[in-house]
């Protein structure tokens, strides 16, 4: 079985499903990822301290997180994949 990517921010990868949301797509940051600067509001965050625009998606139900990318419209899920 290959590793799968569990975080984009710093590459962190996991050795096979955990039953989190990172089974199915990468999360942008993780606690082990360095403080960065959003895009969105320029203010400088870290897994400690997330700047008022940063939505915890490893917090979320799966429903919740398919239906905020539906409404993107950039991302689908598609669970019999
Ligand atoms: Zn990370
Ligand atoms: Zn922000």
């Amino acid at each position: 079985m290959s590793v799968i990517l569990a975080c984009k921010g710093c590459g962190a990868t996991k050795p096979g499903p955990t039953g989190d949301p990172t089974d199915l797509f990468p999360s942008e940051h993780c606690g082990d990822c360095l403080p960065w600067t959003c895009e969105t509001c320029g203010k400088n965050c870290s897994a400690a301290a997330l700047c008022s625009c940063w939505v915890r998606l490893d917090t979320l139900p799966f429903a919740d997180i398919k239906a905020l990318f539906a409404r993107d419209g950039t991302f689908s899920v598609d669970p019999q994949a």
